[in-house]
C-alpha cells in the first residue's frame, strides 16, 4: 500500500508537439548561466586566463555599444539608455578586481570565477529592499550570461555530454543544441518555451521523440533526478505520477502499441489515396545520421534536409569538399529516391558560430536564409558546387529557403548557374537535369507564385514561416502559440494559390512544413492538389495510414467547402470531422 505521500502527484499542462509516452528520470537545465563547468588550472595559465577575460569584456563591450547604437536608431536614444547601465557592469573594477584576486586564489577557469562573482554580485543586490538596486541586479544576470557565452565561445552545454538515458527539460533547446546532443539518451523532451513549429518540436518529432513544449516555468518547479511521466500526445508532464495514473498510461501504451504495430505493417506499402492519386510522402532531416529513419519509417526519399545543421555548434565553415563527402553519401543512402537538399537557412534561431550574423532585433526577418546566402557569394558557392557534385551519384534536388521574390530567386539561379558552367570548365561530373526548386515561405512568394512557377522546377511550401508571417505570429514565441492558425481562412487561399499556380504551370508542389504532419489537415492538403508531404521520419506511417483512407474526390469537395468558411475554427472543425470519420484511431 502506498503512503499518502506518494499518492500525490503534480501535473505540468503544456503543448503535446511529439506523439508517444517515456517515463524516466529528469535532467534539469535552467538557463546558460547553470552550465558552466568548474576545472582547475595551473598558477602559469593565470595570465592566459586573465587574457581572455580581457578579450570578452572587451567583445562584450563591442556588442552592448552596437546595441545601443541600433537601438537609438531605430527607437531613440532614450531606450538606448537602458544598456548605459550594461556597459557600467563590464567596466566595474570592483568586479574585475574581485574576479582577478578570486582567479589566483581558486586556480579555476576563468568563466567560472566570473559567474560566481557576478552572480553573489547580482544576489546581494536584488535582496536589498530598493527597485534600483534590483533593476541593476538584473542587468549583472544579463551581462554576466553575454561575458560568459563570449568566454565560452560556442562551446556545446554540459547536458550534451549526458551519458544516462534522462528526460530533458529545459527552458529552451536551441537548434545549436540538439545539433550536437546525444540524442540515444534522450527519452523525452520538456521546455518552458516553444510551439509547435519550434525547433524542439519539429526535430522531437523528426526523431520520434516524445515531446511538449510551452510549460512556462516547469524547469523553476523541477529539480534533477525526480520522476516524471510524459505525455507528448496531450501535452502532460507528471510529477510522481500515482499507480493509478501509471496504470491508466500502461493500459493507453498497450492501445497505441497496437497501432503502432499495424503502421509498422504500412512501410513497403504505397501512399495512394483510395481512389487512387499517388502522394509522395518524404521524410525532413537535419544531420546525415537522420537519414536512416527515412526508409525505416516507409518514406519515398527525403523532402527536405535543413542542411544548416552541418554549420552550427563549429567554428569554422566547412569547405567544399567536407560539404561534397556528406551530401554524396546521404544521396547514395537515399537513392533511387530523391533527396532534396536545401541551401543554409541559417539565421533566425539557428545561429552559426562561425559566421558572424550580429545581433539583429528581428531575426526571422533579418539577413537570413538565402538573403544571407547571396551577401556571402563564396559560401554560397561552396554549397552550391558540393550539391551539384552529388547529384552525379544520386537523386539530388536543390531548393532554395525564403524566397521573397522574382528577382531574389534569378540571382540564386544565377549563381548556380556560374557554378554549374565552372564544374563543366573543370571536368566535373554532374546532373545536368538536377531540379531546382523554390521554399514559399513568404507571403510576397505565395502571391508571386504564378511568376516563380516559371523559372524553377518544384515548390516546396514551409508552411512553419508561411504561416507566422502571413498572421505575424512568432512561431516559437509560446504566449501566442494560440494565435498561430494553420487553418486560418488567409493561409488557407495563400496555400491555394501557390498549388494552382504550380499547377498551371506544369510544376509540382509539396509542403515541408509541421503543417504536413498535422494529420487532421491531411484531407485539406489533399484537396487542394498536393503532390508531396514531407514530415518528420516517425509521422511518415501515420501520415500513410490517412492518405490511404481517404479519396482525393472527397478531399477536394472538402477544400471547396471550407473556402467558403471564414474561421479558423470552422475550418479546423471541418477537417477534424473528415479525419475522425476515416482514421480517428490515429487521432489524440
Ligand atoms: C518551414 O518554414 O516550414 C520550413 C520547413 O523550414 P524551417 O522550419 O526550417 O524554417
Ligand atoms: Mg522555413
Amino acid at each position: 500500500m502506498s503512503s499518502d505521500k506518494a499518492r500525490q502527484e503534480t501535473r505540468f499542462q503544456g503543448v503535446g508537439v511529439s506523439p508517444g509516452l517515456a517515463r524516466g528520470t529528469i535532467h534539469v537545465v535552467r538557463d546558460d548561466g547553470d552550465e558552466v563547468a568548474r576545472h582547475r588550472i595551473q598558477a602559469g595559465d593565470i595570465p592566459n586566463e586573465i587574457g581572455r577575460f580581457e578579450a570578452a569584456l572587451i567583445q562584450t563591450r563591442a556588442q552592448i555599444l552596437e546595441m545601443q547604437e541600433r537601438i537609438a536608431e531605430s527607437i531613440g536614444a532614450k531606450d538606448a539608455g537602458i544598456f548605459d547601465a550594461h556597459l557600467l557592469v563590464v567596466e566595474d573594477r570592483t568586479l574585475i578586481d574581485e574576479v582577478l584576486r578570486k582567479l589566483e586564489a581558486d586556480l579555476c577557469n576563468v568563466e567560472f570565477v566570473f559567474q560566481e562573482v557576478a552572480t553573489h554580485y547580482a544576489d546581494t543586490l536584488s535582496k536589498i529592499d530598493d527597485p534600483y538596486l534590483r533593476e541593476r541586479a538584473l542587468d549583472i544576470q544579463d551581462v554576466t550570461r553575454r561575458v560568459v557565452r563570449n568566454l565560452l565561445g560556442k562551446a556545446p552545454k554540459s547536458f550534451l555530454a549526458l551519458t544516462e538515458r534522462h528526460i530533458l527539460v529545459a527552458h529552451n533547446i536551441t537548434p545549436s543544441d540538439t545539433a550536437t546532443m546525444n540524442r540515444k539518451y534522450v527519452l523525452g523532451l520538456a521546455t518552458d518555451l516553444g510551439s509547435r513549429t519550434s525547433h524542439t518540436a519539429i526535430m522531437s518529432r523528426s526523431l520520434g521523440i516524445p515531446a511538449i513544449v510551452g510549460l512556462h516555468d516547469a524547469t523553476e518547479k523541477l529539480e534533477s533526478g525526480q520522476q516524471v511521466l510524459l505525455d507528448g500526445y496531450s501535452g502532460l508532464l507528471i510529477l510522481d505520477p500515482t499507480p493509478e495514473t501509471l496504470w491508466h498510461y500502461g493500459e493507453l501504451e498497450h492501445r497505441k502499441g497496437q497501432v503502432a504495430e499495424q503502421l509498422t505493417g504500412l512501410r513497403e506499402t504505397k501512399s495512394t489515396t483510395r481512389d487512387g492519386r499517388h502522394i509522395v510522402l518524404s521524410a525532413n532531416i537535419e544531420l546525415p545520421d537522420d537519414v536512416e529513419a527515412a526508409p525505416r519509417n516507409g518514406a519515398e526519399g527525403i523532402g527536405l534536409y535543413r542542411t544548416e545543421f552541418l554549420y552550427l555548434n563549429r567554428t569554422t565553415l566547412p569547405s567544399e569538399e567536407e560539404q561534397y563527402a556528406t551530401y554524396r553519401k546521404v544521396a547514395e543512402q537515399v537513392r533511387p529516391h530523391p533527396l532534396i537538399i536545401r541551401t543554409f537557412d541559417l539565421g533566425g534561431d539557428k545561429v552559426a558560430g562561425a559566421v558572424d550574423s550580429g545581433d539583429e532585433l528581428n531575426p526571422f526577418m533579418g539577413e537570413r536564409a538565402i538573403r544571407f546566402c547571396l551577401e556571402h557569394p563564396d559560401m554560397f558557392k561552396a554549397q552550391l558546387r558540393a550539391i551539384i557534385r552529388a547529384s552525379a551519384v544520386g537523386n539530388v534536388k536543390i531548393m532554395f529557403p525564403m524566397i521573397s521574390g522574382l528577382e531574389e530567386l534569378r540571382r540564386a539561379l544565377a549563381c548556380l548557374e556560374e557554378c554549374k558552367a565552372e564544374l563543366e570548365r573543370e571536368g566535373q561530373a554532374f546532373n545536368r537535369e538536377t531540379e531546382v526548386g523554390a521554399m514559399i515561405e513568404i507571403p510576397s512568394a505565395a502571391i508571386s507564385a504564378e511568376r516563380l512557377a516559371r523559372e524553377v522546377d518544384f515548390f516546396s511550401i514551409g508552411t512553419n514561416d508561411l504561416i507566422q508571417y502571413a498572421i505575424a505570429v512568432d512561431r516559437v514565441n509560446e504566449r501566442i502559440a494560440h494565435l498561430y492558425e494553420p487553418t486560418h481562412p488567409a493561409v488557407l487561399h495563400l496555400l491555394k494559390m501557390v498549388a494552382d499556380a504550380a499547377h498551371t504551370h506544369g510544376i509540382w508542389v509539396g509542403v515541408c512544413g509541421e503543417m504536413a504532419g498535422d494529420l487532421a489537415l491531411v484531407p485539406l492538403l489533399l484537396g487542394l492538389g498536393m503532390d508531396e508531404l514531407s514530415v518528420g521520419a516517425s509521422l511518415v506511417p501515420r501520415v500513410k495510414r490517412a492518405v490511404q483512407s481517404l479519396t482525393h474526390t472527397e478531399c477536394q469537395q472538402l477544400v471547396t467547402e471550407l473556402l467558403e468558411l471564414d474561421t479558423s475554427s470552422a475550418i479546423l472543425g471541418r477537417c477534424t470531422e473528415m479525419a475522425q470519420k476515416h482514421y480517428a484511431d490515429l487521432l489524440g
